[in-house]
């Protein structure tokens, strides 16, 4: 083997769970190449970028902890304060404000962009880190020792493999991890809404017939459009010129931000669901979106897959301060799987079945869904519960999340 082709670990895509692990495995003092097909995004300036996510307050943390934060535009890292949950047709609205669990906000709305950035800058910080682009990848073998993957830019080997590759991830594909998948038969179209109105730094998540519409602040007068519906309703609106555009988005909005100023470019994301049956196997491991691809209406998918890297990042840091200094072996890689599957997989199903429920055009179900949104209202300590949850506070999180070691 060619000693400058070997490293402790390989990971492949530097998207946000990627970059994540590179940054949070700094204190193992591993040797770490970070790869990515594509050039690496740089800070957003100007219109806001297309792709939105929800950072909750434990991502905040993990962010701070890793030192990455520092390098985010947070001009461009908008703090919400309350969620409003509703369906159409109907009075009842569940809202969750960040003063019932005595928190000064609930997230943060920023753009992938930005926090990509910042992960890659803070990982580049790290002598033992090498950031290499433009790799594609042919194949990948993996025995006793070591991983070996084969690219354009030769062979690399390394004592563990990360498939941090996104939902059609090829490392899962070539490892023939068996998945299980599903289509919700829906797109979701994003874009940048500019309207007269004040969203009083809340989201605002609406189910329609059609599919879940949310409304995520970016900066006063300006709000990120996440609207699920079916392929065929999706498809009319992406169809539509601007004016009509924004014409249905004014009815769908039933008048919640005022008038929009400018109808959004907008692109649209098929929406699907996806878990593999393992996420590792002796030299290699799956996290973020190549591990489990989830429903986008909670706002999830970033959080979840940025905890997996840091419950990975600790599981090995743990263990290779306790001189176990191989970190692809097997029985460590099923404690990081132990730790983040279950849990993965509540929120997958709860996603799912909320989708479902909503989506559900009997008007019996409506009603009950109604009183359901009233009811849940009501309950306060379990409405905590979930927000805590929502949030990234909970207990069973990697230390990294934890308050007493956030800056
Ligand atoms: C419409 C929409 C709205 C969303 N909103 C939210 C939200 O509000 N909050 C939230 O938490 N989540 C949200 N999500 C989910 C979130 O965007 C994803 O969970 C998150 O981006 C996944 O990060 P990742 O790093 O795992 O994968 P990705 O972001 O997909 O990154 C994968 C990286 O791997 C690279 N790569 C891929 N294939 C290869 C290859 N063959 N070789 C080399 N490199 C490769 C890619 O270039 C990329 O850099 C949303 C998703 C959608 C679709």
């Amino acid at each position: 083997m060619n000693p400058s082709n070997q490293y402790d670990i390989l990971i492949v895509g530097a998207g946000l769970a990627g970059a994540t692990l590179a940054c949070a495995l700094k204190p193992s003092g591993l040797n770490i190449a970070v790869l990515d097909r594509n050039p690496l995004p740089q800070p957003p300036q100007g219109d806001y970028e297309l792709r939105v996510s929800s950072l909750n307050r434990g991502s905040e943390r993990i962010l701070r902890q890793i030192n990455a934060w520092q390098h985010i535009d947070d001009t461009r890292a908008y703090e919400y304060k309350k969620v409003e949950v509703c369906q159409e047709n109907s009075t009842s609205t569940l809202t969750f404000n960040c003063a019932d669990v005595g928190e000064p906000y609930m997230g943060r709305m920023i753009e992938n962009a930005n926090v990509v950035q910042a992960l890659i800058r803070q990982a580049g910080t790290n002598r033992n880190n090498s950031i290499i682009n433009g790799i594609t990848i042919t194949d990948l073998s993996l025995n006793e020792d070591y991983a070996t993957l084969f690219t354009n830019q030769g062979e690399m080997h390394a004592r563990l493999l990360v498939g941090a590759d996104g939902p059609r991830s090829i490392i899962r594909k070539m490892a023939g991890f068996d998945e299980v998948q599903g289509f919700y038969g829906q797109q979701c179209i994003v874009g940048t809404i500019h309207f007269d109105g004040d969203h009083r730094q809340t989201a605002w998540q609406k189910f329609l017939s059609t599919g879940p519409l949310g409304i995520l602040p970016l900066a006063p007068g300006y709000c990120s459009l996440a609207w699920s519906c079916e392929n065929e309703f999706a498809i009319e609106r992406l169809n539509e010129s601007q004016a009509q555009f924004k014409e249905s988005l004014e009815f769908a909005l039933g008048g919640h931000l005022g008038q929009i100023i400018d109808a959004p470019e907008r692109i649209s994301y098929p929406l699907s669901h996806m878990h593999p049956q393992r996420y590792v196997t002796h030299r290699l491991a799956l996290i973020g979106d190549a591990a489990h691809t989830i429903h986008p209406l909670a706002g999830l998918g970033a959080n979840l897959g940025i905890t997996d890297a840091a419950v990975l990042a600790k599981v090995i840091t743990e263990k290779i301060t306790l001189n176990q200094a191989d970190p692809g072996q097997y029985d460590l890689l099923r404690g990081y799987e132990r730790w983040r599957k279950p849990l993965n997989q509540v929120y997958l199903s709860t996603m799912s079945a909320l989708n479902m429920l909503f989506s559900e055009k009997l008007s019996a179900f409506s009603q009950l869904r109604s009183a359901g949104l009233r009811l849940a209202d009501k309950i306060t300590p379990a409405k905590r519960l979930l927000m805590r949850r929502a949030m990234g506070l909970d207990a069973d999180m990697p230390s990294l999340q934890h308050r007493d070691e956030s800056p």
